[in-house]
């Protein structure tokens, strides 16, 4: 049984993923990716330096060319694995952002997390992202859509809300203005394009939810 959740009366609801699930979870997140990479990287050439898709396609099929090894293991070892991953090929200033978030997802999850478990590990990852990058909510940049997607998923959401919610939270960084990364040399100039970083962060969500769903 690829996921089991575990309704007894009064035990923790708690997600358990076999290596078959595992493995899909990590291609959906990597196909997405790499299928948006041209959009990502036409995002970051009118605000950055264009590179952020491709930056994205190089970690992410990095990932992909190891999938059943990855989906071997156990999942703290495996988001381990793949925050070293992106912090080695992506690059950038996002490699280590989101090499951070999932190196911190691996630290703090168990195997077999429950959604308390769940909520706590995403904050630790979004603080040590935060951490990492010096940066906030509201500056334009991928931590719009991470943490609002966070907060709904600590309130409770389902997988189509958190995914909306992602979706509508990319979508609200184009009249930002960015005061950090690359972007926030434009200045007023930033507004009026959607944030790279912070539509990847709602494809790979996205993804994930949609694996959810279909599970
Ligand atoms: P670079 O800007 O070095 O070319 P990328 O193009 O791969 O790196 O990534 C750019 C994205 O990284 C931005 O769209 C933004 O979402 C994110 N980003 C950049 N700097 C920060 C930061 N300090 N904190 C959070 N996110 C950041
Ligand atoms: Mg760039």
């Amino acid at each position: 049984m690829p996921i089991t959740r575990e309704d007894a009366s009064d035990a923790p609801v708690v997600l358990r993923l076999d290596a078959d699930r595992k493995r899909r979870f990590i291609a959906a997140m990597a196909d997405r990716v790499i299928a948006h990479a041209d959009e990502l990287s036409r995002l970051d050439s009118a605000i950055g330096d264009g590179d952020h898709g491709h930056n994205m396609k190089r970690g992410f099929e990095a990932v992909l060319k190891d999938v059943d090894s990855l989906a071997a293991m156990r999942l703290p070892d495996l988001l381990k694995a793949i925050g070293t991953k992106l912090v080695m090929t992506v690059g950038g200033a996002s490699g280590p952002l989101y090499g951070t978030l999932f190196l911190t997802l691996g630290k703090v999850l168990p195997e077999e997390p429950s959604r308390a478990e769940s909520v706590a590990a995403c904050a630790a990852a979004i603080a040590a992202l935060k951490a990492r990058g010096k940066s906030e909510v509201g500056q334009k940049t991928m931590l719009d859509v991470l943490v609002p997607a966070q907060e709904a998923l600590a309130g409770g959401a389902d997988g189509d809300t958190l995914k909306g919610c992602a979706a509508r939270s990319a979508e609200a960084t184009v009249p930002m203005m960015a005061t950090r990364g690359r972007a926030s040399f434009l200045r007023e100039r930033s507004i009026g394009h959607m944030d790279p970083g912070a539509r990847s962060s709602s494809l790979i969500i996205a993804a994930l939810c949609d694996e959810f769903v279909e599970s």
